[in-house]
Parts: structure tokens; C-alpha cells; sequence
């Protein structure tokens, strides 16, 4: 008979597990799927021999995610970290890149080089209290005050009409406009330009990793710790109703609220339940994935070195797609993200052919197909680009709904993230892991600090249970 139960095991569940099993208890994980990893999967969607990720493919926050880093994650499986971390490409050839190297970044960006050096120097020297600072529940007194001021009067400055203050050129606004907008928002937004700044300090530090074989080698990583430590992950257990688990002593829910509501049946007081049913979601991804019979054939260069492209072009062309989808359109020409993970890891094609993970933004539950407009987007900087498209394979909005419950419409950040979703995240509350229930904790990014492959809302979630329910301290995760 298990102590704990974990249902889900997206990188949040498994990192719950990690921490419960370590410290001594059964844990068991119900995965409704026929593989664990929640967006850690990496499947042959379209070939045999082609290996694409299905949800996550580049991890920034490995590397400097608390959890991760005790987990030793990285001496655990190959990470490739590119030299260059992103890159926005513009018409005419041209590109800024943000190599790991800040000096190297600021002096491929023409007159503005100084501007950006100036605006991100003071931040990569406070890498470590920016990551604390971000990486954990915002409403709580941070451990370096200098880090977080420094970087909140910047994500002032960049989420703002002021943006464009510090510079003269279109390299450096594009660029930062690039990282940004990861975050699904109208821009320019605060909650933005601080996930854009977090994710750029991370790129001039540590580096965007991608693992090798793909992002299903953290997942395996991760399940392997588990039964190592004599846990359980069982799949193809999909869990309607928490009656349904044996007698724990404590559940750890990786699931987005709707499914939280479904699982407590009735059982939470009508305060939390409305707090839950209030609960809003965001817009949306459509993924679109290649098997190309060549590297992509970028008109600038450089950015065949960059692990992860940004493709919107200059700053206010992707604000302006972006706002687009914020009131509910879907832009001509989209904001597309881009990772090309066969350049670094030869594993994932066979010789002579290449992958490409492409999303782009597009309002909740939509079922439009957007490979078309990817496509073309491509073909604009990467001139050739669409002959070398051998298969493509679109999952709208609704299919990644369908694939994850967490995805509610197609919001892969299990909620929305602005200033509003991240302090009530599900509930405005110091502990927002814990439910009235006792011994039933939250542990998906619908709780702090939300999405991302981070582990740490399983890792909070677990921290709680353990003092709670065990009185056990957190164990260590190491090797
Ligand atoms: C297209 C796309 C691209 C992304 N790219 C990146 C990226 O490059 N880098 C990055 O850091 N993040 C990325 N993300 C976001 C990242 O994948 C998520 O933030 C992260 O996976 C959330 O982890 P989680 O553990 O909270 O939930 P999930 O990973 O969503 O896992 C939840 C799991 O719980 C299971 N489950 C739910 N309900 C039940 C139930 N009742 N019974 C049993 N099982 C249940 C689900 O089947 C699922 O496996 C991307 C997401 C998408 C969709």
C-alpha cells in the first residue's frame, strides 16, 4: 500500500515523486497516458527514425531551476547547450543573435550594442537572485532584494511604452521582443518582458540546453530516480475521482483546476471551488512539425548555430501578431517559435535529414490550421525552405487539448500568466500548493511560479506535504 499518490506525471508530478520517494515513502504516479512525461514526451510523430518532441524541446530553466539543480540533472543525461541561444532573424539578411558570450551578443548589435549590454550585464552579475527570485512564489520576501529590484525596474522598462527607450536600431529590440513573447501576451507586457528577461539572462548564462534523444530523456531521467527509490509509475491510469485511490496518506494533483474540481467531487468548501471555477486560461499554441532533407537554409548567418529561432521579424511585427491573437485573431503573418534540435543531437534524423519543432501563437480553442502560415513565415528568412519539406504534421489548438487535460483550449501554460494568474496561481495564498483538503496538494504549473520545465511546483508541493503530513524534511536528490 503506497503512503502517496501522485496523479500526472508531467515534469511537476515526477518531480513530486522524485522528492516523496527520496524521503523514504511508497509513492505511487497514475499517468493517464500510455507514457509518462506529460510535455516531456519525444515520440516518432510522423517517420520512423525521426524524433520529435511533442510538447517541450528547449530547457533554459534546467540548468537553473532549484529542483533541477539538486537532481543533478545534468550529470544525468547529455545536454547540448549552443553557442547561440536564440535568434531573431530580420528582412534583408540580417539577424541579431544572442550568443552565451554577453560581449559577443552586444557587438553583433551594431550601435545599440552598449544599450544592451547595459541593460542585461546588471542582470546576468545577479544571474543567481534573479533565477531565486522568479523560479518560486512571488509573494514572499526575496533572499537578494538588490536582484529583484534590479530586475523588476528593467521588466518596468521593457514591459512598457518605454521599451524602445534605450535604443536607436532594430537589432536589439528585436531580439529581446523574441524572447518575450514566449509568454502569450499583449505586448508590450510586464509579465512579459520579465519571462523574456529571466529567459535571456538564463541564454547569456547556462545556455538553452536541449537534451540529447529529446526532452523524454529528462522524463526517463526522472522516472528512473523513482523506482530507484522503490516508487511506482504506472500508465494508462487515467483517475476520475480521488475515491478511486487507495487509503494515502497524502496526493500530489498534477492537473490545471477544471481537473482538480473533477477529482475532489463536491468535497471543497464553495470559497475554494469558486476561486477554482474563476480560474482563467490563456491563448493558445498550434505545433507544427517538420522532416526536412536539409538543414534549414537561413538568408542570415548564424542562425543555423542557434538552438531556438524566433521568427517574427522586426519588434513591432511581432507585437503586432501578438495582440492579434490577444483579441482573438489569427495573425497572417505569426510570431513563430522555432528549435532545430537534429543541428545538435544527429540522433534525432537519420543522415541527411533534419527535424524542425515550430509553434505559433493563436487564440484559445483554436482549430485552425497554421502550417501554411508557418510555412510562409519560413520561407521569408530561409529562403528554399519549402523545398526541403519532405512530411509536416499540425496539431491545432483543440488537438493539444485533446492530447494534455492540462492544456485547457490549448494553453500550454496551464493558466494565464498575467500579473493577476501569477499571484493567483490557483489562489491568492502564501502556500498556494496546499487545498483545504488535508494531506491534497496541487502540484501542476497552475501553481507557482507556473509553466516551463522547472520541477518546482512539485518540488513546493512536495516540500509541504513532507512537513505537513510527515514531519520529514526535504531529503536530497542528488546522485
Ligand atoms: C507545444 C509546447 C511547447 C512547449 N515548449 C516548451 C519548451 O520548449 N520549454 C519548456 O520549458 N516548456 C515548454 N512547454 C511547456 C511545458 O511542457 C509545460 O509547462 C510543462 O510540461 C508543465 O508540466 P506539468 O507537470 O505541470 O504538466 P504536464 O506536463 O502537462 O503533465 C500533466 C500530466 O498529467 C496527466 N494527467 C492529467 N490529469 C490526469 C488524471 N486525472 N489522471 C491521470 N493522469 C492525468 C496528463 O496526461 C499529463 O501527462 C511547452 C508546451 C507545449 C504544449
Amino acid at each position: 500500500m503506497p503512503d502517496v499518490a501522485v496523479i500526472g506525471s508531467g515534469p511537476n508530478g515526477l518531480a513530486a515523486a522524485v522528492t516523496m520517494a527520496r524521503a523514504g515513502l511508497r509513492v505511487h504516479v497514475y499517468e493517464a497516458a500510455d507514457t509518462p512525461g506529460g510535455g516531456l514526451r519525444t515520440t516518432e510523430l510522423i517517420e520512423p527514425g525521426h524524433l520529435h518532441d511533442v510538447c517541450s524541446a528547449v530547457h533554459p530553466m534546467v540548468l537553473a531551476s532549484p529542483f533541477f539543480r539538486e537532481f543533478e540533472l545534468s550529470r544525468r543525461i547529455r545536454l547540448a547547450v549552443p553557442e547561440v541561444s536564440y535568434g531573431t532573424p530580420l528582412d534583408g539578411g540580417r539577424a541579431a543573435l544572442a550568443y552565451r558570450s554577453l560581449e559577443r551578443t552586444a557587438a553583433g548589435l551594431g550601435r545599440d550594442g552598449p544599450a544592451y549590454r547595459r541593460l542585461m550585464a546588471p542582470l546576468v552579475q545577479r544571474t543567481e537572485g534573479i533565477t531565486e527570485f522568479t523560479l518560486n512564489q512571488l509573494l514572499r520576501i526575496p533572499k537578494d532584494p538588490v536582484a529583484a529590484t534590479v530586475f523588476g525596474l528593467r521588466t518596468l522598462e521593457q514591459g512598457s511604452r518605454l521599451w524602445g527607450a534605450r535604443f536607436r536600431e532594430d537589432l536589439a529590440p528585436a531580439l529581446l521582443t523574441g524572447v518575450a513573447a514566449h509568454a502569450v501576451a499583449r505586448l508590450p507586457a510586464l509579465t512579459a518582458a520579465g519571462a523574456g528577461l529571466m529567459l535571456g539572462v538564463l541564454g547569456h548564462t547556462g545556455g538553452w540546453p536541449i537534451p540529447e534523444g529529446g526532452s523524454a530523456a529528462i522524463a526517463r531521467a526522472m522516472v528512473a530516480d523513482i523506482e530507484a527509490h522503490g516508487g511506482v509509475v504506472e500508465t494508462g491510469a487515467r483517475i476520475q475521482s480521488l475515491s478511486e485511490l487507495p487509503p494515502v496518506q497524502a496526493t500530489l494533483l498534477d492537473v490545471a483546476p477544471p481537473g482538480l474540481l473533477r477529482l475532489a467531487e463536491g468535497r471543497f468548501p464553495a470559497r475554494y471551488r469558486r476561486a477554482l471555477e474563476a480560474f482563467r486560461f490563456g491563448n493558445a499554441a498550434c505545433k507544427v512539425d517538420f522532416i526536412l532533407s536539409g538543414p534549414v537554409p537561413w538568408a542570415a548567418p548564424g542562425l543555423a548555430d542557434a538552438g531556438t529561432v524566433h521568427v517574427g521579424g522586426p519588434r513591432a511585427e511581432t507585437a503586432e501578431a501578438e495582440n492579434l491573437v490577444a483579441a482573438g485573431r489569427h495573425p497572417e503573418r505569426p510570431y513563430v517559435l522555432v528549435s532545430q534540435p537534429s543541428r545538435f543531437d544527429a540522433g534525432r534524423a537519420p543522415a541527411g535529414r533534419h527535424i524542425l519543432w515550430t509553434y505559433c501563437h493563436v487564440p484559445a480553442g483554436s482549430t485552425v490550421d497554421m502550417g501554411e502560415a508557418v510555412t510562409a513565415q519560413l520561407e521569408r528568412f530561409a529562403p528554399g525552405f519549402r523545398d526541403l519539406v519532405l512530411r509536416c504534421k499540425v496539431t491545432t489548438a483543440a488537438g493539444l487539448a485533446d492530447y494534455n487535460e492540462n492544456y485547457v483550449g490549448g494553453d500550454f501554460g496551464a493558466g494565464l500568466m498575467d500579473l493577476r494568474g501569477l499571484v493567483r496561481r490557483p489562489v491568492l495564498s502564501p502556500v498556494p500548493w496546499r487545498t483545504p483538503l488535508r494531506g491534497v496538494y496541487l502540484c501542476s504549473s497552475s501553481t507557482p511560479p507556473g509553466p516551463g520545465v522547472t520541477g518546482m511546483p512539485g518540488f513546493q508541493a512536495a516540500k509541504y506535504a513532507l512537513k505537513d503530513i510527515f514531519g520529514l524534511p526535504v531529503p536530497g536528490l542528488g546522485r
